[in-house]
């Protein structure tokens, strides 16, 4: 039997806030087999609902540069003018061990990531429909004030401008579309030939 044994891979997803992209990765990671989420660590504020070591790993500014400096992240980057990192404990071993790991990160991570993990990493963007339905989409958030509604709607464009450094686009028009859109895209990843483990061994079995 052909061993399609593999290693995980990490797929990193970005977009500008609002265009539904925790929503896309909470859904991947409970309906697709084999996948897992990598929490961050970040010095933002807890939100409304938001749990500590489920949504983030929430810490205050001495603990992340004390992080760095003991080089706990693969990638670190400022958004919004708060700290946010990638750490290492939540990515690697997972994927030696075969697990996918889904990576919610900005386009400065994501070169970073790619640089740390090389071709370990997909890379897919979440487009919203228009810019219209982003700002309805932010607007709606309870947790902006007008101030930091219309800093992330300038920081949006800026995300946006970045969409040719990804491999897939994704338009999040209709959720279970989006959705089913980066099942497809991880599922062919996990084929790539460079994945599979002991491939040859398994070839030549065969022959
Ligand atoms: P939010 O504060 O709305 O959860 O996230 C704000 C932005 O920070 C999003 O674009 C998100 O992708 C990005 N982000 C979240 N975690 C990380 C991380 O660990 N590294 C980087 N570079 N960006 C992150």
């Amino acid at each position: 039997m052909l061993n399609n044994k593999r290693r995980g891979l990490v797929l990193v997803i970005s977009s500008p806030s609002g265009a539904g992209k925790t929503t896309l990765c909470k859904k991947i990671i409970n309906e697709v087999k084999g996948v897992t989420l990598s929490i961050s660590a970040t010095t933002r504020k807890k939100r409304k609902g938001e749990i500590d070591g489920k949504d983030y790993f929430f810490k205050n500014h001495q603990e992340f540069s004390e992080m760095l400096k003991n080089k706990e992240f693969i990638e670190s980057a400022n958004v919004f003018g708060h700290s946010y990192g990638t750490l290492k404990k939540e990515v690697l071993l997972k994927i030696e061990k075969g697990l996918d790991v889904i990576v919610d990160i900005d386009w400065q991570g994501t070169r970073q990531i790619e640089k740390y993990l090389g071709q370990d990493v997909v890379k897919v963007f979440i487009l919203p429909p228009s810019i219209k339905e982003l700002e309805i989409r932010l607007g709606n958030r309870a947790s902006e004030d007008k101030e930091n509604f219309l800093k992330r709607m300038s920081e949006a464009r800026k995300e946006i401008s970045h969409f040719s450094e990804y491999d897939f686009i994704v338009i999040n028009n209709e959720v279970e579309l989006a959705f089913n859109n980066v099942k497809s895209i991880l599922y062919s990843e996990r084929l790539r030939r460079f994945r599979q483990v002991k491939l040859d061994q398994a070839i030549n079995n065969i022959l």
